[in-house]
């Protein structure tokens, strides 16, 4: 009795001091009607089983206990707001039922290896912080988050509050580039960009992705999300192809249309290229470009692609550095925004 109490309490439910500690009355009964009606139960006020059980789901906030595949299925309000924030990254967990099953065990192994969190299928502390942060990057939620980005927002130099939003092309039925054991280009520049919002995030700057990690949105919303974020810069995220296997290197291109190029574009695009060819990879320079997310987008934009994914080698070495790369990438708009041109 006083267990029930103590849920109802936990759920926001008032209850009358004298009836707390085990007394059934007034105040109880109120608690567990309202309840009942906003859990569509029947509405009599009795804590039969169905009451009870759902009762106890509703006690779970996500974090109080790991969740995982098992027999049978955990169920709870934990679940639900695990599969609700899955969903809302692009990671499809099906239905929000607060049930744990199939669906939601998928999902969350693939935001794990997306994430490169261990990949045991938990959701412990671990995948949780990871969750928490990349909810924040990851999938416009634009108008409320806008609002409490504005709030936060700083303008001194420097990386903190900046928005930049990181563009892993391709994706959903356009896997980009194929490299010769077949990982397409789509993933690869995906986890790159995750890695970099996370550490964007970690130094106060407000990441945003213009996709999650199975959608393919068209190019030109990719670069309307950016208008409409008010995106201080934008970096799009690919890796290069060609027939012969031994092309090799890095390439950055800015906005050129004609005779006209973005000089804040140009800066960024060397100060990256910079930032590539310090870590070892070979330059193969910066190039004025109208690709379309250079073309539609109004801030300073550049695409990059780190490498080859054809070139065997070098993509081996590329799918073991995404880390060091995030980090190049990092270093390199620290830079920029400390040494912004006057626009
Ligand atoms: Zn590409």
């Amino acid at each position: 009795m006083a267990d029930l109490q103590t849920r109802l309490e936990k759920l926001g439910f008032v209850i009358d001091p004298v009836e707390l500690g085990g007394t059934f009355a007034h105040s109880t009964e109120i608690a567990i009607k309202e309840f009942q009606q906003r859990s569509g139960l029947d509405v009599d006020g009795i804590v039969g089983e169905n009451t009870w059980r759902a009762l106890v789901e509703s006690s779970w906030t996500l974090g109080d206990r790991p969740l995982r595949l098992s027999q049978p299925f955990l169920r709870g309000d934990d679940v639900r707001e695990l599969q609700s924030q899955l969903n809302a990254l692009g990671f499809t967990a099906g239905k929000h039922d607060g049930i744990f099953g199939l669906g939601t065990a998928a999902a969350l192994r693939d935001f794990q290896r997306n994430l490169a969190v261990d990949e045991d299928g938990i959701a412990g502390r671990e995948t949780l912080r990871a969750l928490e942060r990349l909810r924040m990057v990851i999938k416009p939620g634009l108008g409320a988050r806008i609002t409490e980005r504005e709030a936060r927002r700083a303008d001194p130099p420097g990386l903190a509050g900046k928005r930049i939003v990181l563009d892993p092309g391709h994706g959903g039925d356009d896997s980009g580039g194929l490299s010769p054991c077949g990982q397409p280009e789509s993933d690869w520049v995906f986890r790159l960009s995750a890695k970099l919002g996370l550490l964007l995030d970690g130094r106060r700057a407000f990441p945003m992705l213009t996709r999650g990690p199975n959608d393919g949105p068209h190019v030109s919303h990719r670069a309307q999300l950016a208008n409409r974020y008010g995106a201080d810069l934008l970096l799009s995220i690919h890796l290069n192809s060609h027939p012969t296997p031994i092309a090799a290197g890095a390439a950055t291109y800015y906005f050129q249309g004609g005779t006209v190029a973005s000089e804040p574009g140009e800066h960024l695009a060397e100060l990256i290229q910079e930032a590539l060819i310090r870590a070892g990879r070979r330059d193969c320079s910066t190039h004025g470009k109208a690709y379309p997310i250079l073309r539609e987008t109004q801030m300073p934009a550049v695409v990059v692609e780190p490498g080859f994914i054809t070139n065997p080698d070098e993509f081996a070495e590329l799918a073991d550095s995404i880390d060091d790369i995030a980090r190049n990438l990092l270093e390199a708009l620290e830079r920029y925004f400390e040494s912004e041109p006057e626009q």
